[in-house]
């Protein structure tokens, strides 16, 4: 069994800088937060049925499996979390 897992904080910090990701483009209501984040709350609106670009272990099963294993592709995503929890605290 696999112990590797995506811990998300839930620090908000993905969902305020969409401009970051062309991806996410569609979701940007203009300054880089999404038009689904809440934040009074500091969550998603539509968690249960948030997109796939926005599940990061969704992505992994549909994507990323064939090319990293799940050890490579958690430490990558919690490394991107990381540079964005910077970007959003200099804000
Ligand atoms: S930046 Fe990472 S840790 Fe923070 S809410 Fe987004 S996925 Fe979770
Ligand atoms: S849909 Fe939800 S999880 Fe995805 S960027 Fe927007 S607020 Fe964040």
């Amino acid at each position: 069994m696999n112990s590797y897992q995506f811990n998300c904080s839930k620090c908000g910090s993905c969902c305020r800088n969409l401009n970051l990701n062309e991806l996410y483009a569609e979701f940007d209501r203009g300054d880089g937060i999404c038009k689904h984040f809440d934040e009074t709350k500091n969550l998603c609106e539509i968690y249960s049925t948030r997109p796939d670009i926005c599940n990061v272990m969704k992505m992994y099963e549909i994507h990323f499996k064939q090319f990293y294993s799940l050890k490579e592709y958690i430490d990558m995503n919690e490394s991107s979390c990381k540079k964005l929890r910077r970007i959003t605290i200099k804000k």
